[in-house]
């Protein structure tokens, strides 16, 4: 199937620079398991796997994720494509549900987690429970299935009180928050079993992923869908600290095109670790600004002031990322910056939250 007939692949695969890695996509037919299916990041990889031709298993308990997030794949990708997805409801911390999960499947996306610093520092068992049981649970089923790469979702908050920027793979300081640890504890099981097993893997530290299907509700939503979502109900917007907190912002497409790189990069026997972000620094402040200019090029104007509120526990202050490592390593392009990503994103919430709205009343 040649690239350019295949009009529904998402904008960055359409790119010149990624031809190459969709078509080789394209052009062989894998299997793979995604974990945390149901989620923001599984399921928009989960949507471009189906749309590039490869048999998908999804893997999710709904601790946080959504049929919804599936049902809208299945809408996008049609019926065809659709057949080859199958999916498994469980619990990651149930080790013969992993291995009954990997049976058979050649590369591994691991994005199964309980996310958000805050949530860890109210229940921080929980979070362990999921982030690193749950993950050695994964990584050992798909050891001794002899997976081809097992791939899995790090995080920047490994960088914790580190303070140089931009963040390099190589400098970490020490966490400042129980879901840290549990990230940097998953990147030490990665490196151990490549040590002890020879059995390869690659981490991803994902800086601030934002876009379609991240969930806007609950205590613990992340920043940018829970503004977008009390600016469209013309809420209060809620900045803890100062508003100078910075961070870098990483639009969902850059995100799965990393996935993608990591699972058919040639490596033997390693576990690496790269930064997946754009390289910029956006203050919370300038945060606010660049999504209430977007909802007014919408239709949408919000004129209320933000509300700063105490810093909370864990965050860290400044947060940029080096991404040379990921470009020279794995050939990734951050293709998207915040605004470019914005720009994608922010219709998805409209849509959704005017649905949600009209649901009720
Ligand atoms: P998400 O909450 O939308 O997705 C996580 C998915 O994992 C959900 O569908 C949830 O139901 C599922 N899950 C949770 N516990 C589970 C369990 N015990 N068994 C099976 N499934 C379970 O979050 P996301 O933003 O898509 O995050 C995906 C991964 O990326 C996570 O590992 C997260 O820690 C990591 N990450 C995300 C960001 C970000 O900015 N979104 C940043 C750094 C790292």
């Amino acid at each position: 199937m040649a690239i350019n007939q295949n009009l529904l692949l998402p904008t960055w695969a359409q790119h010149a620079t990624q031809q190459a890695l969709c078509e080789q996509l394209l052009s062989q037919r894998s299997r793979w398991l995604v974990t945390g299916a149901a989620g923001f990041i599984g399921s928009n990889l989960v949507e471009t796997l189906l749309m590039l031709g490869q048999d998908v298993r999804g893997l999710d308990n709904f601790a946080t994720g959504h049929q919804r997030n599936l049902d809208e794949v299945r809408d996008r990708v049609g019926a065809e494509r659709w057949r080859r997805f199958s999916f498994i409801e469980a619990d990651v911390r149930n080790l013969s549900d992993c291995t009954q999960a990997v049976k058979q499947i050649d590369y591994v996306l691991h994005q199964a987690a309980l996310g958000s610093v805050p949530r860890s520092v109210n229940d921080p068992l929980t979070s362990h429970g999921v982030n690193v049981t749950g993950f050695l649970n994964m990584l050992d089923a798909a050891r001794c299935a002899q997976v081809r790469r097992f791939v899995y979702a790090a995080s920047s908050s490994t960088y914790g009180d580190e303070p140089n920027l931009p963040k390099r793979e190589d400098r970490i300081g020490n966490p400042l928050s129980p879901y840290a640890v549990t990230k940097l504890v998953n990147e030490i099981y990665a490196g151990v079993y490549a040590r002890t097993y020879g059995f390869e893997s690659i981490g991803l530290r994902y800086f601030n992923v934002f876009g379609a299907r991240q969930d806007p509700a609950g205590a613990y939503a992340a920043v940018i869908p829970k503004w977008i979502a009390a600016m469209l109900a013309g809420k209060d917007v809620e900045i803890f600290g100062d508003g100078e907190t910075s961070r870098d912002f990483c639009y969902i497409g850059n995100v799965v095109q990393a996935n993608l790189r990591a699972a058919l990069q040639d490596m033997t026997g390693r576990s690496e670790v790269y930064n997946v972000a754009v390289g910029g620094r956006t203050t919370l402040n300038q945060l606010f600004e660049i999504i209430r200019n977007n909802m007014a090029l919408l239709g949408f104007d919000y004129d209320r002031q933000p509300i700063y509120k105490t810093p909370r526990a864990g965050d860290v202050r400044h947060s940029q990322a080096d991404v040379s490592k990921a470009q020279l390593g794995l050939g990734y392009v951050p293709l998207f910056d915040l605004k470019a990503g914005m720009k994608e994103a922010l219709p998805w919430y409209v849509h959704l939250l005017a649905d949600v709205s009209m649901q009720h009343g």
